[in-house]
């Protein structure tokens, strides 16, 4: 977002949700709106017919406008091209969780300024898509070195950025899994934290190649001692201890949570949304897989959020608009929980205020439709009605 010298009113809006609304749904629908943006910053919001002056103008014509969307699960810094899994998988081969080695190999052979390429890239077709927060974690390079340096990229380009040195243990390692969990709990969250505004760990006793609970538990505990916050990809290949740590141990999300048992349940509902539960569709579409319960966690009363977990093996979509579509589909959410889920409840699993709604004081990070109503959101499944809006300097 570009800072503005003066004022910037927008109007035209045909639809605005501002996902900070007081009503049953949040979604805080207005029509007929105008929104006024200075320095960077939400100025005013309200009926086009009231607004004030501003130095600017700009009329969307009628198009729907929402808060820019929040991606707050993905996996930006990689290399190399796994197409040929996808394909494999599609024809009936299992995931594991194995090939993000294959990811691994590839990204330590980069270069820096290929791998800022790749994700300055990732994160523009994101912006195309309506993204205008994304968070982005580590966990293919698995050394100190290579762990570090990927967060130091993906912190030229957010401040949402997530050690996950403990996304698999390393084919090196695999004969001494207690030496990789010592590393990455010691010199390589030493090296990585500074880079870093979160760890993660990839809780999955259901794949050899994830972390067991004790396992996973040691490393927030020390990622929490170097000051990160702490999230947690579990219960996503089978039940698991995931969702119960993440409670425990006030982690902010924890994510996929495809699995889950009525305690489960119970304990993220009586988190009050301290933990996040977030939901990323778009792996169990690529995996052929499942989709989680969501409808049974909204009606619990747990706090859900969205996002991509854009990753070369198991989700490589960037795509908020699709996975809105897919928690529509193949879910059971309405398109405003979908859209409420994807801008203020990722906002709330990354612990912002600041985004992920419209409101004054809210930065100015706006999407907008080429459509009246964010119905089509998912109605217009696979067609590119959203892109984040760029207003004039
Ligand atoms: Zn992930």
């Amino acid at each position: 977002m570009r800072e503005s010298a003066g004022s910037t009113l927008i109007r035209g809006i045909g639809e605005l949700l501002t996902c900070s609304g007081s009503g049953p749904d949040k979604l805080g629908l207005r029509r007929d709106a105008a929104v006024v943006v200075e320095a960077g910053r939400i100025a005013w919001v309200g009926t086009s017919t009231s607004a004030p002056d501003a130095d600017r103008s700009v009329d969307l014509g009628g198009r729907a406008v929402l808060p820019g969307f929040v991606d707050s699960h993905s996996h930006l810094v990689f290399a190399g091209d796994r197409s040929r899994e996808f394909a494999a998988r599609m024809a009936g081969e299992r995931y594991d969780g194995g090939g993000i080695g294959v990811s691994v190999a590839a990204t330590r052979q980069a270069s820096d300024d290929e791998l800022r390429a790749l994700v300055a890239a990732r994160v523009a077709e994101m912006r195309a898509q309506g993204t205008t927060t994304v968070e982005i974690k580590g966990g293919y390079g698995l050394t100190v070195e290579d762990e570090a340096r990927a967060l130091r990229i993906a912190a030229e380009f957010t401040t949402e950025t997530t050690f996950l040195g403990a996304h698999v243990v390393p084919a090196e390692y695999s004969g001494d899994r207690a030496a990789y969990v010592d590393l990455v709990t010691g010199p390589m969250l030493a090296a990585a934290a500074p880079h870093a505004r979160w760890v993660d760990v990839f809780c999955e006793p259901h794949s050899p190649h994830a972390f067991t609970e004790e396992e996973a538990r040691a490393v927030l505990v020390a990622g929490e001692l170097a000051g990160l916050g702490l999230r947690v990809h579990g219960n996503q290949l089978g039940p698991g201890p995931g969702v119960q740590l993440a409670v425990e141990l006030g982690a902010a999300s924890v994510d996929h949570c495809t699995y889950l048992s009525d305690a489960d349940i119970e304990a993220l509902a009586s988190s009050a949304g301290t933990t996040v539960a977030t939901l990323l569709p778009g792996v169990e579409f690529s995996t052929r897989s499942p989709y989680p319960d969501a409808r049974r966690l909204l009606d619990a009363g747990v706090s859900v959020a969205l996002a991509t977990d854009c990753n070369p093996g198991t989700c490589y979509s960037s795509s908020m608009p699709f996975v809105i579509a897919l928690a529509v589909r193949e879910m059971g959410l309405t398109p405003g929980e979908a859209v409420y889920a994807a801008t203020a409840g990722s906002a709330l699993s990354l612990r912002r205020s600041d985004v992920g709604r419209i409101e004054v004081g809210a930065r100015a990070d706006l999407t907008v439709l080429e459509a009246p109503s964010h119905l089509h959101l998912a109605y217009r499944a696979g067609v590119p009605i959203a892109r984040a809006l760029d207003l004039p300097d």
